[in-house]
């Protein structure tokens, strides 16, 4: 089986010879969820979990209500 180099923690982490870019692997040294970015040779990339997003942009909307007052 095939190996990789974590990003993470820097280990070796195996890949199954039959995965694909964009597969996702889990890391057994530090339980990262590595994607497959690259396949010759293996290449691994972290997969962030996307947070919510839009969190930060809510002053727009506070910046509304009272200037509607004289509508
Ligand atoms: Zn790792």
């Amino acid at each position: 089986m095939p190996t990789s180099i974590c990003p993470e923690c820097s280990e070796e982490v195996f890949v199954e010879a039959e995965s694909e870019q964009g597969d996702t692997v889990i890391c057994e040294e530090c339980s990262s969820k590595l994607v497959v970015v690259g396949l010759d040779p293996f290449e691994l990339d972290l997969n962030e979990e996307s947070g919510s997003d839009g969190a930060s942009d809510d002053d727009d909307l506070n910046s509304y209500g009272y200037d509607d007052q004289n509508y």
